[in-house]
């Protein structure tokens, strides 16, 4: 593992610092589901941990109750599962340390480093000055230890109403960076939580919680986004304030948030989207949530080997989602058994095959793994709508009258006459089979320049086919508009309720993988009942990413 991180994790071990070893943690607030952005963080958290042979620690980071609950508690421990990676006996709750905090805070007031604050929000803010000018002290700033502390614990006993007062560290009202002005460090609310009940009426703010969370962990380097960077020099105060040893104290390093073309990594507006039911739920396959894609089809490894090739950087940038498509495709091009389905059914009538027969033709699974099976072939069989074009251009590889076509696993087909209706609309193809085409056959290698696809009429099992697009439109580069709800794209799923697929599938289980032949890879969907299968596009096999970055489409 080479990135910068390593590189300081390296530098702390040389320098003598974190002898019992490096201690990580993954912190998700439980607010909604994790993400692709999740994703990444997960993937550097416990890839630091295991790749310095040190621990990775759960953490629910769960002091704001107001939009947290048990739901996200379970979504994010199975989701992480799901990722492969295990925190073993270290599931921890920021909630289960509000009693150290509230001891931490009370250390903080004796030593002369934390003060109650009458001063509503509005005052406060008001007063906290602005990136040219200083801030203003309170009124109240200088009020003894001992009546700090008496009204400290009087706001935890609930004398006070909400908002009445606040608990404050004292810093310096000056410092050029705002969060150094007198941070608000508790706040009353009476609040249920999810975890600690009626217990609590005062709750810490997330800035003093986390790295008394880190601290009392034993974490070695608490990873975050970049947009904490300007919260260090607070992270550092408070545990030099309250004497943790500069040598085996946690430290804070950040590094760039994943964002990514075409897609949501807010939690806020992946919530409103459930909310507000534009999509069927956080693991809509549409959705960047971690569920999402498990029911997308895509893959731990797939978003794991993303993860990897995107690094880790100090600066902010945006990846094209295609990068992680490419990655999902890859993966399954290693993995997914070849089938064939079709989406769009236009019947064939095979004239020179006698009616009632089944031969049963030997198909590869797959290139590399190899296996095989047999599919059943019949006098009727359907093709692909889009692969016979009555008018064909010179270049049109695949049938047409007259024209032959090799069907995949089968034989060479020959168009002899189209039927249609009084309509002028075509209803089935009759043509006839070279009989000798077959693999191993007499004409086998007959030079033909298109193959297509095909199932049987009489075994093919009816599927409904689920296809997605981006759920947003968004401009060229990728980017979403400002009013995302406007931008929904209402072509991001269509559902093909008739598609045909050959029988070999039958009894296969949700989450499956498949690659159907020319079409794309797809995964058998938890909506799949034994009457009914339903199957997810996972990707198409056009590789934009490949292309443009050049890697190889295998
Ligand atoms: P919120 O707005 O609710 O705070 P959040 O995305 O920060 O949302 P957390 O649950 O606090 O969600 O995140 C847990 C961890 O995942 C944090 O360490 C956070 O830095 C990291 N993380 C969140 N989003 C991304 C992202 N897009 N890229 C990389 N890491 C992320
Ligand atoms: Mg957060």
């Amino acid at each position: 593992m080479v990135n910068f991180i390593q590189q300081e994790i390296e530098n702390d071990l040389k320098a003598g610092k974190y002898s019992e070893g490096i201690h990580t943690r993954f912190p998700p607030e439980p607010n909604g589901y994790l993400h692709i952005g999740h994703a990444k963080a997960i993937c550097l958290d416990f890839g630091l941990a295991n790749y310095n042979h040190g621990l990775c620690n759960l953490r629910f980071d769960d002091t704001n109750p107001t939009k947290e609950d048990v739901e996200y508690v379970d979504s994010i421990q199975e989701d992480i599962k799901w990722l492969g990676f295990d925190w073993g006996d270290r599931k921890f709750f920021a909630s289960d340390y509000f009693d150290k905090f509230y001891e931490f805070a009370v250390e903080l007031i004796k030593r002369g480093l934390a003060y109650v604050d009458d001063l509503s929000a509005e005052e406060i803010k008001n007063l906290r000055g602005t990136l040219t000018e200083p801030g203003k002290e309170s009124p109240f700033r200088n009020r003894s230890i001992e009546e700090n502390l008496n009204l400290f614990e009087r706001m935890k006993n609930g004398e006070f109403s909400d908002g009445e007062k606040v608990l404050r560290a004292k810093i310096d009202m000056a410092s050029p960076n705002i969060n150094m002005r007198d941070p608000v460090i508790y706040r009353i609310s009476r609040t249920h939580h999810h975890h600690t009940g009626d217990k609590w009426l005062i709750y810490p703010m997330y800035d003093f919680a986390h790295p008394l969370e880190d601290a009392i962990e034993n974490i070695t380097h608490s990873v975050c986004t970049l947009e904490f960077e300007d919260h260090r020099p607070f992270y550092d105060w408070l545990l030099d304030s309250l004497g943790f040893d500069v040598n085996s104290r946690p430290r804070q390093i950040e590094f760039a948030r994943l964002d990514l073309t075409n897609t949501i990594t807010s939690k806020r507006k992946l919530r409103q989207l459930v909310e507000e039911n534009h999509v069927r739920g956080w693991d809509d396959p549409r959705m960047p949530t971690l569920s999402g894609m498990r029911r997308r089809g895509f893959t731990p490894a797939a978003i794991k080997n993303f993860c990897n090739e995107i690094g880790v950087a100090k600066s902010n940038s945006v990846v094209d989602v295609a990068m992680l498509e490419h990655c999902v495709r890859e993966d399954l091009n290693n993995t997914a058994n070849r089938i064939m389905a079709v989406l769009n059914p236009l019947k064939v009538v095979l004239t020179n095959v006698e009616e009632g027969t089944t031969e049963y033709l030997t198909a590869e699974n797959h290139p590399t793994l190899g296996g095989s099976r047999y599919v059943p072939f019949t006098r009727e069989i359907f093709i692909e709508r889009d692969d016979f074009m009555e008018d064909a251009p010179k270049k049109f590889f695949r049938l047409k009258p007259g024209g032959e076509v090799r069907l995949k696993h089968a034989y060479i087909i020959k168009c002899e006459e189209v039927i249609k209706d009084s309509d002028g609309n075509i209803l089935e193809l009759h043509c006839t089979i070279d009989k000798t085409s077959k693999s191993g056959g007499e004409t086998a290698n007959r030079k033909i320049k298109g193959t297509i696809h095909w199932v049987s009429a009489e075994h093919a099992i009816k599927a409904e086919v689920r296809l997605y697009d981006y759920l947003l439109t968004t401009d060229e580069k990728g980017n979403l508009p400002e009013d995302f709800i406007a931008a929904i794209n209402p072509k991001s799923l269509i559902v093909i309720e008739n598609a045909l697929v050959e029988p070999s599938v039958k009894f296969t289980a949700a989450g499956t993988h498949y690659q159907f032949l020319r079409l794309g890879y797809f995964v058998v969907d938890y909506d799949t009942t034994p009457e009914k299968l339903v199957f997810n596009r996972v990707v198409g096999l056009k590789d934009s990413w490949a292309k443009v970055s050049g890697v190889s489409a295998k």
